[in-house]
């Protein structure tokens, strides 16, 4: 038997406990998931740990200072700080839309930043006016 390190799954709210056996840094087993989702999270987990990054970024002339961004992807966890890092300190120009790239191949991750909120220009007229 190898050394078994545990996870709690995190892909539903029934948070299943998850037992990934290693041995020589391969994962040979993993037990106690309800589906195969578990399975898969916890050989990632243990593999490859990755999140998404929230925050937010400065935005010019929107009626709020700052603007809410997410990783487009799951960003492996010890580059996490890096995208970060890269995000501090950047502006964006109103009006920005939902899904709007503020910073491609964020800390060369391969990865783009992404707004989650549309904003529009302080005194700009509505995009879609009735009668536009
Ligand atoms: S293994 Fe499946 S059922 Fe259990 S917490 Fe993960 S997603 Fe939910």
């Amino acid at each position: 038997m190898g050394e078994v390190a545990t996870y709690l799954c995190t892909g539903c709210p029934l948070g299943c406990r998850l037992e990934v056996e290693v041995v020589e840094e391969d994962v040979v087993e993993v037990r106690g998931f309800a589906c195969r989702r578990g399975e898969r999270y916890g050989r990632q987990e243990h593999l490859d740990p990755r999140r998404s990054v929230t925050t937010t970024v400065w935005i010019e002339g929107a009626v709020i200072p700052r603007v809410p961004v997410r990783s487009a992807e799951e960003v492996p966890k010890d580059r996490i700080g890096d995208v970060v890092g890269a995000l501090r300190g950047l502006r964006v120009q109103a009006p920005v839309h939902r899904g709007d790239v503020v910073l491609e191949d964020a800390a060369g991750t391969g990865i783009d930043v992404i707004v989650t909120r549309d904003l529009a220009r302080v005194g700009a007229a509505p995009e879609h006016a009735p009668g536009a």
